[in-house]
């Protein structure tokens, strides 16, 4: 089973994607994160490829190559796609880069959230640089204030989410989502799931309607 993750920042996907990733097996793909992954070793690169994504410099072709790439590497018969499309034009990318790997999309979750709930909960946001695990402030804090549970890092804020970082990315967000989302709904494979429960509430909805 493949599924694409569609939200806004906030919505509490990749936390959700987690917890797939615990129980089923699934993997996680992430473009942000393949980019991070693949800068990691060498800190040159590191320092091109974070500028470049910063900037938007790098071509959505690069992108999608480097995940069909991955994607063809990788071993799980369960995938998740998480921040893979931001774009209505990454749609069809996305298409091809899954068939060119023999995989089609099965269903495409939309975490709905308004943008009052999304601001509240992207400010509280944390993540772990080491093992890339998500913590929130107030919705997900970790056991021990500030450290990873995971791998005991010590957790970071994002540089970008302060109120007027988050309110253009949710302006941006709303740009194309709606076409995203009427594409998947035309296909007849858009599930929606209301992201303003609690963490429990919206898996277990999530659990429900993938039965
Ligand atoms: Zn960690």
């Amino acid at each position: 089973m493949n599924l694409l993750f569609l939200g806004p920042s906030g919505s509490g996907k990749d936390t959700q994607a987690e917890f797939l990733v615990d129980e089923f097996g699934f993997a996680r793909v992430s473009t942000g994160d393949l980019m991070r992954d693949i800068s990691d070793g060498e800190k040159e690169m590191q320092v091109i490829i974070r500028d470049a994504m910063n900037e938007g410099f790098l071509a959505d072709n690069f992108v999608f190559g480097l995940m069909q790439m991955y994607l063809s590497h990788l071993k799980a018969d369960k995938i998740i796609l998480s921040g893979c499309v931001r774009k209505a034009s990454q749609i069809e990318l996305l298409d091809f880069t899954l068939f060119k790997v023999g995989k089609k999309l099965d269903k495409a979750v939309y975490f709905e959230l308004s943008d009052e709930e999304a601001i509240k909960r992207m400010t509280g946001r944390l993540y772990c640089p080491n093992c890339h695990s998500n913590y929130h402030k107030i919705f997900n804090s970790p056991k021990r204030v500030d450290i990873c549970d995971s791998c005991g890092t010590r957790l970071e804020q994002r540089a970008d989410d302060n109120t007027d970082a988050i309110k253009n990315r949710l302006a941006d967000f709303h740009k194309d989502n709606d076409e995203i989302v009427s594409e998947y709904e035309k296909r007849g494979i858009l599930i929606r799931i209301d992201a303003a429960g609690s963490i429990e509430k919206v898996h277990s909805e999530l659990l429900e309607q993938l039965k």
